[in-house]
């Protein structure tokens, strides 16, 4: 019997408002308002579940953070006044030099490790990891310098004048640079606000960037990596880097009034999550960077961030979501490599040419 071709529907089956692809290798089409009824109906599930057993939990939940922020409350308010006290907490230069400093050391000290991997191909058992394990091995030397040489121009001549621009922003919605950190709850409400706008921000300015008129002139440089590494999250024209990589980031610090220390936590987190989607691997215990892999080298699928949402919405992942990446597309709670896991699908030798 003759083996699945790598276009077959791995569901096998059709959903309710689906409609069938005159072209069998194609996946089935859902209709724009029956997607959007049904992203509506699974966005008010998965909210109004959350919702429900947050409030059931709420309690112990927050005595639980509250224990867990206790034991190490202290010592981040002990590095924060440190900090605060080296910067005679000059506010100014607590955003404009402090933000440069942590930026830089979170996103370079990742990926200085990624590079390592990727020049060396050591630890080799990482290799096990690689998403298109035939790129990449090893990276082109010429090819990573001038994508770093890039990236510090981005992180420096681009960012510098932005930071000063993000200080105003700040000062004239008023945020905190106390001594004083916030609490932990707080914090983690802020971090939901800046994960959903991140989410928001970067799908549409994504998406504006893959319109014809501007795909040329400004996103093509990003996709010149159709198998991207780490630090291509910040290879990319000036106009983006600042409109797709900065803006989307700061819109939840901005509309929150947040913290400048709750700022410095997002901005990590969000430059590791970068990282992470272009790193070419997918490690286990880590989110799985499937989706914008898939990206760089599909091009016309999965705009949105780590979530997901709006693609899901937009239907802008409905040929992903018939893939062996979309099926690899969770976080791995084994060690065993998904590729292993999820083969490809191997054409059978019959039907190869003689
Ligand atoms: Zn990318
Ligand atoms: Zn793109």
């Amino acid at each position: 019997m003759t083996e699945c071709e790598p276009t077959c529907t791995p569901m096998g089956r059709l959903e309710v408002g689906e409609e069938k692809s005159e072209n069998p290798s194609l996946p089935p089409r859902q209709s724009t308002s029956v997607r959007f009824i049904d992203s509506i109906r699974k966005s008010f599930f998965v909210i109004g579940t959350s919702f429900v057993v947050l409030v059931a939990f709420r309690n112990s939940v927050t005595w639980h953070l509250q224990q867990c922020w206790g034991a190490s409350g202290d010592f981040w308010q002990g590095q924060w006044g440190k900090i605060y006290d080296w910067f005679e907490g000059d506010e100014y230069r607590l955003t404009l030099i402090g933000t440069f400093v942590w930026t830089m050391t979170i996103f370079w000290t990742a990926n200085i490790l990624l590079i390592i991997l990727d020049l060396t191909g050591k630890p080799e058992f990482l290799l096990r990891y690689k998403i298109q394990p035939e790129k990449n091995a090893p990276v082109e030397k010429k090819r990573l310098l001038s994508a770093i040489g890039r990236v510090l121009f981005n992180q420096t001549v681009i960012a510098g004048p932005v930071f000063i621009v993000l200080f105003h922003l700040m000062k004239l919605r008023g945020f905190s640079y106390g001594r004083e950190l916030p609490t932990f709850q707080w914090v983690l409400f802020e971090m939901l606000v800046c994960v959903l706008m991140e989410e928001v921000g970067f799908y549409y300015s994504h998406r504006t960037v893959h319109h014809p008129l501007l795909y040329k002139r400004i996103h093509k440089l990003h996709h010149e990596w159709t198998a991207p590494i780490g630090i291509i999250g910040l290879y990319a024209h000036p106009l983006e880097h600042v409109m797709s990589n900065m803006m989307p980031p700061m819109l939840g610090p901005l509309i929150m009034g947040s913290h400048l220390s709750t700022m410095w936590l997002w901005f990590g987190i969000a430059l590791l999550s970068t990282t992470n989607a272009h790193s070419g691997y997918h490690f286990p215990y880590f989110p799985s960077p499937e989706a914008h892999d898939f990206h760089h080298l599909k091009f016309n699928q999965n705009y949105g961030g780590v979530l997901g949402i709006l693609d899901r919405l937009h239907g802008t992942d409905s040929l992903f979501r018939v893939t062996k990446q979309y099926e690899r597309h969770i976080m791995c709670l084994t060690f065993n490599p998904p590729r292993q896991e999820i083969p490809d699908i191997v054409k059978n030798a019959k039907a190869k040419p003689e």
